[in-house]
């Protein structure tokens, strides 16, 4: 098996069972896949991550996920919307540390009152900086013309996760209804292209149902449809929902979290360039979870800069890290241990994905 993965890393381009190969290699094999997506990341993009501030601004949310602590159907999630000018202390916070970067992720809503509350605090963000930050959106399926509004305002990238690329495991983890449709949450995803956005996607790793060539297909979905951005993490099941029934079909935590860190890897190897997030869902399986994607080829962190009294509330699956809060001297363990991994941090550097160039000046 050794030799065949060898073998696999020298093609310059993967088929389907490639991939499967590769996400399927144990723990000995899966070094050199580890150290070859170490080495594809040096080179395409250099050995920095970027941290991005991350805002949860809000739990209260429209849709009803199978999967999800805030999912609208969970009586038991306290709900909280956060103040602008907690949006803006958060904002000032990480760019006093000379992060590039901020991203605001919400749960799904798309009425007025919500969509100009977005509107103006992009306008005031950008307003209040000299130097424009990077400001990612992931805030769900939109109107063209929500998108457009939010990206004229100053947003650049958004985050839309399809969280499985296959449509009958994304009807099994969604409601039957229209509100929850694979195809327009893609087609979503090529409107975000065409309005100019940095665009990324994203999937969970070891759902229930999901096999191995499932995962191969995410990875070619990402691939085909060009995707600069990706935000992928294992499933951590959630008692308060639906598809925690099925908790008996899930591989071991261990196990779905060494997965994780192959699809890391692996789409580095397949899609050089891109930006790949290190998921705090990886942490909340192991303490150093973080820091081991970016040594298997991640490059982006999103330490949580929501204020404090929020952590708790926006729990999206069990065991969360409440890293709380994430503060300057955390920072700095971060830093170490980024540097461990063999990388620096990207301070003062919106870290934009190199990819997103290329495909815009190609297209
Ligand atoms: S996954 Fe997102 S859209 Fe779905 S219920 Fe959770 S917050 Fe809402």
């Amino acid at each position: 098996m050794h030799n065949k993965i060898a073998d696999i890393l020298q093609k310059s381009v993967l088929s389907k069972n490639d991939l499967i190969i590769l996400l399927s290699a144990n723990k000995d094999n899966a070094e050199i896949i580890f150290n070859k997506a170490a080495e594809i990341k040096t080179k395409y993009i250099g050995n920095y991550t970027y941290f991005r501030g991350l805002i949860e601004l809000s739990n209260i949310c429209t849709r009803n996920c199978l999967y999800c602590g805030i999912r609208s159907g969970n009586k038991n999630a306290e709900r909280y919307m956060i103040s602008d000018e907690e949006v803006f202390n958060s904002v000032k916070y990480a760019l006093d540390r000379h992060w590039g970067s901020v991203v605001i992720q919400s749960g799904e809503r798309s009425d007025t009152a919500f969509i100009d509350k977005v509107e103006h605090i992009l306008r005031q963000i950008t307003q209040m900086c000299e130097k424009k930050p990077g400001i990612t959106l992931s805030l769900g399926e939109q109107k063209t013309d929500t998108f457009k509004r939010w990206f004229d305002a100053g947003a650049t990238r958004y985050l839309l996760r399809i969280e499985s690329s296959n449509p009958d495991i994304f009807k099994k983890i969604h409601p039957q209804d229209k509100l929850h449709n694979l195809e327009r949450r893609i087609e979503n995803l090529y409107t975000l292209q065409k309005l100019g956005y940095i665009t990324g996607t994203g999937v969970m790793i070891g759902l229930p149902f999901q096999t191995i060539e499932d995962l191969a297909n995410d990875l070619l979905f990402m691939q085909k449809l060009d995707i600069d951005m990706i935000g992928m993490g294992p499933y951590i099941e959630h008692e308060d929902t639906p598809l925690y029934q099925y908790r008996d079909l899930l591989l071991p935590i261990e196990e779905r979290y060494f997965l994780s860190l192959k699809m890391i890897a692996v789409l580095r190897i397949l899609m050089k360039d891109v930006n790949i997030a290190s998921s705090t869902a990886l942490q909340a399986i192991n303490p150093d979870g973080r820091e081991e994607g970016i040594r298997v080829g991640a490059n982006v962190i999103m330490p949580n800069i929501t204020p404090v009294r929020y952590h708790k509330s926006y729990n999206l699956y069990k065991g969360k890290p409440d890293i709380a809060p994430e503060t300057d001297n955390y920072i700095k363990i971060l830093e170490k241990q980024i540097a461990l991994a063999g990388d620096k941090v990207g301070y003062g550097d919106k870290g934009d994905p190199k990819h997103f160039f290329r495909r815009t000046v190609e297209r």
